[in-house]
């Protein structure tokens, strides 16, 4: 299971991160991104490149 890490002080809520993820990892909870359904994640670094502030942490991108 790949590790991630939504930094909630420099998330702005953009949900494009939500929008992108092709396999439904994240989640919008209280205006910030949640990587709710981790398990799922088929490491294509579409969410890390997308993020417009670098808030992603992910274990292999
Ligand atoms: S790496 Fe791809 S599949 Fe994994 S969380 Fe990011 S956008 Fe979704
Ligand atoms: S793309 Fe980045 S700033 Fe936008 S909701 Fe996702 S983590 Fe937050």
């Amino acid at each position: 299971m790949v590790v991630i890490e939504v930094n909630k002080e420099t998330c702005i809520g953009c949900g494009e991160c939500v929008d992108i993820c092709p396999a439904y990892v994240y989640k919008l909870v209280n205006n910030k991104s949640e990587p709710v359904n981790m398990d799922a994640c088929i490491e294509c670094c579409s969410c890390v490149e997308v993020c417009p502030t670098n808030s992603i942490n992910h274990e292999s991108c």
